[in-house]
């Protein structure tokens, strides 16, 4: 018989008690929105939306020491690592509507390297969650720097936000570029260009080329 401790046990009863309210604001939204929340495809929409949402915001839950799990190795090594192509899919907080794309992460090593199987795990702990893509960009990056105190540290996300994309406020297919910057990459503009030139950014002067500008908050609407 498995054994279930009295916090496990608040803690799921608090997950359902959540669920349920979830459920109930999701019909009451489809109603609002001039649905019947009873006719047959609809029925069990609430509980789909409730576990949906559970689920793209689950870096909440996540702690990133647990994930790192000491995957965390001394090394004589201080040249540039670069992981590419980190595929992430997000929720931007004004709209509750996806932005996805690719992230990009490297970081020149002081005294230890991460797992490389733990980049991705890591801009999985960040995006699922309610975020805005700069602070996505940043927390990545700060968690790097924080964890393995290395000699500089560079994020690059590019990605596709449905709230621009859908509504037209954008020309279609127009991605948002962002970049966090930290450390040698900051200060050493051969070391930013080496790495945006990597990923076919540079323009051989270390400046990140941000293509269609993104739109403002203001713009944002
Ligand atoms: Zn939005």
């Amino acid at each position: 018989m498995a054994f279930i401790s009295t916090e496990e046990q608040v803690a799921t009863v608090d997950v359902v008690a959540g669920n349920e309210r979830i459920q109930a604001a999701v019909r009451v939204l489809l109603g609002e929105l001039g649905e019947n929340p009873d006719r047959e495809g609809l029925i069990k929409t609430p509980e789909r939306v409730a576990k949906a949402l559970r689920f793209l915001t689950g870096g909440y839950e996540q702690d990133v020491d647990v994930v790192i799990n000491d995957a965390l190795f001394s090394v004589e090594y201080h040249e540039m690592v670069i992981v590419k192509d980190i595929d992430f899919y997000s929720l931007c907080e004004h709209h509750l509507l996806p932005f996805f794309g690719r992230c990009h992460v490297a970081y020149i090593p002081r005294d230890k390297v991460i797992g490389l199987s733990k980049l991705p795990r890591l801009v999985e702990v960040f995006s699922r969650r309610l975020q805005v893509q700069e602070r996505l960009t940043n927390q990545i990056a700060e968690t790097i720097t924080a964890k393995l105190n290395p000699l500089g540290v560079a994020v690059v996300i590019e990605a596709s936000h449905l709230c621009m994309l859908m509504r037209g406020v954008e020309k279609q297919n127009s991605k948002a570029l962002t970049s966090a910057m930290r450390g040698v990459f900051r200060t050493d503009a051969r070391t930013r260009t080496e790495f945006l030139n990597l990923l076919g950014f540079g323009n051989g002067d270390g400046v990140l080329r941000t293509g269609p500008e993104r739109a403002s908050d203001d713009g944002h609407l």
